[in-house]
């Protein structure tokens, strides 16, 4: 007899908003929580430790922080330091420099296989389709598509008979509906990360920066990592 669910769930935590956003759905409605937080390679590796004081805060069962050198295999700007990284004037529909190539499809991979192991029936994965519609691996056929080959890949989906998920609840939500979903929820913003351009500060320059910036414009508050910046106002620099 294959071996039942344990239940539970595997979130990707970048340490994003969109990934706290996550976190926080997934020890709502699907503990115990298993934390995934890789580090390939990217610029701005303090997003790392906003992962590691999120899982903290949400005391999940485990986090798991893997070094999975990828820089230099994947040709990105949020890889390589010399790239810049895209402004704001960005062609509207174009896939932006800070795409990583596979990215995605590598990281689900290996929370496909921890879920596998540890039993879980989810993987929560923050991809968002409105505003960073540029990467092909934040769509939803993308997600379709890898939700499928989770069916078809496990030991747990073909001879179990049991599915491992992937949860992408932000897929359609712009980013001033993902401020309120995590205020509701109780996420805690200044704990997390979104700026690129790999300093201590938020640039509010970059494209993580200005979409988060947008995201709390749109939900009419304030972000507690740049308090100077008011709802309705924009920053110049
Ligand atoms: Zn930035």
């Amino acid at each position: 007899m294959p071996t039942r669910p344990a239940g539970g769930s595997v979130v990707l935590l970048s340490g994003g908003m969109d990934s706290a956003t996550c976190l926080a759905l997934a020890a709502r409605d699907r503990p115990p929580v298993h934390a995934l937080t890789v580090v390939y390679g990217q610029r701005h590796l303090r997003e790392i430790r906003s992962a590691r004081r999120l899982g903290r805060r949400y005391a999940v069962a485990r986090h798991i922080v893997l070094d999975l050198p990828l820089g230099p295999l994947l040709d990105s700007a949020l890889t390589r330091s010399g790239r810049p990284l895209p402004g704001a004037r960005r062609r509207r529909g174009s896939i932006p420099t800070t795409y990583v190539p596979a990215r995605n499809t590598i990281l689900l991979a290996v929370a496909l296989g921890y879920a596998e192991s540890e039993g879980c029936g989810a993987i929560y994965y923050g991809a968002n389709a409105v505003d960073y519609s540029g990467y092909p691996d934040c769509r939803p056929e993308f997600v379709r598509a890898f939700a499928r080959l989770a069916r078809l890949a496990t030991r747990a989906g073909v001879e179990g008979g049991r599915t491992i998920r992937v949860v992408a609840p932000l897929l359609h939500r712009s980013k001033g509906d993902i401020v309120r979903l995590g205020d509701r929820l109780g996420v805690p913003w200044e704990l997390t990360w979104s700026c690129y351009a790999g300093g201590e500060r938020p640039c509010g320059q970059c494209d993580a920066c200005r979409l988060r910036a947008r995201g709390f414009r749109q939900a009419g508050r304030t972000d507690p990592l740049v308090p100077g910046l008011r709802p309705g106002s924009r920053r110049s620099a």
